[in-house]
């Protein structure tokens, strides 16, 4: 092959994703009548958040079509809270105001992109490890990545997902329960000795739902409930060993939000606030400290900080407006806050607040909505007009809306801070009217095509995804994710300068935030169209976001621009230390410019930080290769190839080393992976090479 091994080693792209994106419990409620663990020193805390998981998915809620023997036995011995609810139906905010006890307008982070908790919020964290804890948490998926701010407090935040291609994919990474579970326990038994703060966060419930064996079998006509049942059984040893502690523990087990799965024309989550995405299951379980109880009363998210507080001895602050699950005695007249503002802040689309109290369910739309769960829990009825005195005592509990992230309760401090670090803004949204035509009803089906068209994407059905993508700018144009996703389809099928064309447009319609200007940006740049790239991202250098820094510092590389590359990882790194992928770019950046001594150091910083990076290991191989150390460079990019086998440099230096070596069969493979795989307008050269490099070769 023609290409030189050192140059198949491509920088990743910046971080930035592309995501689009009643129980049947019986039983009375019994009050807790006090703290049951006053006098308890210091139990172990244990919080599992299951991602995904709809309050009806389970055993223990009457779901007859699943097992979940390990999720039912904490049922039955612990405290199971049937009206438990999330305030955000997406996974970064959600788990907020889990860990902080605050309202996502309290704290300000509103959407899985664009926002990060500062620095001055305590968590349940930082609480407990002031304590004298050992904090540990074991992190199954991209939205709770550490520079979104929730790392802060633990010892150890283990977030060794798989970081792939980089950028322009359309599901997040994520790591399977089993392995989370293990690592999990690993950390838990080696801090034994010291109080202990654990959280376990899987994953493996948000789509695309490809449950392990045998629940795929087992489930093949309804996958996301083969995913519930993978979760429960890599549970098992956790709740195996916890049950043999001789030591106390509090378990808190929740979700972050649940699925649609239809309910309402929704897919998946994040567009509505029903309670398909809204009712979470909860349950907190510590045998000889707590009783089974069934509490059908309000249980919100933000009670569980004041919960675990109480349970570990420690003052709840009084800013908060959660209460303990554990000893407040009188729920009734709880209100709960809700909202869903992703497709807001994304697409432009109206945002959605509501409130819930005594029985009724209010959502504050451009055709606001009425509910009341108790006669009609499939929210099919809209008594708005009906019961008009309801919805407007429950519109009166929102807070006072100004605008995201700058409103009442969050201080002018922290509103000034959010503002600076950019987070606000987004040239998305934020109407200072919105209409009919904005409310996310209306927009349903244009939701169920941007899934569509993520499925026949999925698929490798590239023509039918373009389609959809064009059908969404043309009913959307002033929307950015249509451009967004048709310009990443057209990188995928090879056609760059379609990508950049499209992106450009989008950019004369003032649509573009800082993230999408730095996919545009390197677009450019591997176009080796550096000034354009530069003029785009110079204005960026300040940015408080990673991806963007590290665009800035791939667009300063491919220019051949050295300390200015330098200049910008390290700028990423201040924001956020050690993160693995920026280690990478700078390995990769030292590798193209020949400094191999400082390429490698860089190399095993991010391999140390998390060894599921494809491209470091590609770049690792490369090092080996230019060593002369041939096997070991093959055992590198085969490692890169075993978690991303669209890695194409990889197979190529496979290819090209075993052509050197005089390994037919290997080459061959090598040959084929990559021919199988690569997309034909990018590659047209290296697939006519490689096609025939393979006719010649001995069979
Ligand atoms: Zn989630």
């Amino acid at each position: 092959m023609s290409s030189p091994v050192a140059a198949r080693a491509g920088l990743a792209r910046a971080s930035a994703l592309l995501v689009l994106l009643a129980s049947g419990l019986a039983g009375c409620h019994r009050a807790t009548p006090s703290n049951p663990f006053a006098g308890v020193a210091n139990p172990d805390v244990v919080l599992v958040t299951l991602d995904t998981l709809r309050a009806d998915a389970t055993g223990f809620a009457g779901n007859r079509r699943i097992s979940t023997p390990n999720l039912d036995r904490l049922a039955a011995e612990g405290i199971v809270f049937t009206q438990a609810h999330a305030h955000n139906v997406v996974t970064l905010p959600s788990h907020t105001n889990i860990l902080t006890g605050l309202y996502p307008y309290e704290h300000g982070v509103r959407d899985n992109q664009g926002f990060r908790l500062s620095d001055s919020i305590p968590t349940l964290a930082t609480l407990l490890k002031a304590k004298g804890y050992a904090t540990g948490a074991f992190i199954g998926g991209f939205p709770l990545d550490s520079r979104f701010g929730l790392s802060r407090g633990f010892d150890v935040y283990d977030e060794r997902y798989l970081e792939g291609l980089g950028s322009d994919q359309f599901v997040f990474p994520e790591r399977r329960a089993a392995d989370v579970v293990a690592a999990a326990r690993t950390w838990f038994d080696g801090a034994a000795g010291h109080p202990r703060f654990l959280w376990v966060h899987l994953y493996d419930c948000h789509g695309p739902y490809k449950p392990p064996p045998p629940f795929d079998a087992e489930y093949a006509e309804e996958p996301y409930l083969g995913e519930v049942a993978g979760v429960d059984r890599a549970l098992e040893p956790l709740v195996a060993e916890l049950e043999a502690k001789t030591t106390p523990t509090l378990l808190v087990l929740t979700s972050d939000h649940g699925e649609a799965l239809g309910d309402h024309g929704e897919k998946t989550h994040g567009l509505f606030a029903y309670e398909a995405t809204l009712h979470v299951p909860l349950i907190l379980w510590s045998p000889k400290h707590i009783e089974h109880g069934v509490n059908p009363s309000m249980a919100r998210h933000i009670d569980i900080l004041p919960t675990v507080l109480e349970a570990v001895g420690i003052a709840v602050p009084k800013n908060l407006a959660g209460l303990s699950l554990l000893s407040s005695q009188d729920r009734a007249g709880v209100a709960c806050y809700f909202e869903a503002l992703s497709t807001s802040l994304e697409r432009g689309w109206a945002p959605l607040f509501g409130v819930m109290k005594d029985g009724y369910k209010f959502l504050d739309l451009p055709v606001p909505e009425l509910y009341e769960l108790r006669s009609d829990p499939e929210e099919k009825r809209n008594l708005v007009s009906e019961r008009n005195d309801v919805a407007r005592s429950l519109s009166r509990l929102l807070p006072a809306r100004k605008s995201v992230g700058a409103r009442s309760s969050v201080s002018d401090e922290t509103a000034a801070k959010l503002r600076s670090l950019g987070y606000l803004g987004g040239r998305a949204g934020q109407k200072e009217r919105y209409g009919i035509e904005d409310d996310p009803k209306r927009l349903v089906g244009l939701d169920g095509k941007l899934h569509d068209l993520v499925d026949f994407y999925s698929a490798g059905k590239l023509a039918e995804a373009e389609q959809l993508a064009r059908q969404a700018i043309v009913e959307r144009p002033s929307m950015p994710t249509g451009y967004e996703y048709l310009s990443f389809l057209q990188v995928q099928r090879g056609d760059t300068a379609a990508a950049i064309r499209t992106l450009e447009e989008a950019r004369r319609r003032n649509l573009l935030d800082e993230r999408l200007e730095s996919r545009l940006a390197l677009l450019y740049s591997e176009r080796g169209a550096s000034k354009e790239a530069l003029a785009l991202l110079e204005p960026s250098s300040r940015s408080e976001n990673p991806d963007v820094l590290n665009a800035l510092g791939i667009v300063h590389a491919r220019a051949r621009r050295l300390p200015e590359a330098m200049a910008a990882f390290e700028s990423a790194l201040r924001i956020h230390p050690n993160d693995p992928v920026t280690y990478q770019n700078i390995g990769i950046t030292f590798l193209n410019f020949d400094r191999p001594g400082p390429a490698r150091e860089a190399l095993e910083k991010a391999l140390a930080a998390n060894d599921r990076l494809p491209r470091a290991w590609n770049a690792r191989g490369v090092l080996l290769e230019q060593q002369g150390k041939s096997e070991e460079a093959t055992a590198s990019w085969r490692r890169a190839v075993q978690l991303e086998p669209g890695l194409l440099d990889a197979w190529m230096n496979i290819a090209a080393v075993a052509a050197k070596r005089g390994d037919a069969a290997q080459e061959r493979d090598a040959l084929s992976q990559f021919i199988a795989r690569a997309p034909a307008g990018q590659y047209a050269s290296d697939l006519a090479q490689a096609r025939r490099r393979l006719a010649d070769l001995p069979r």
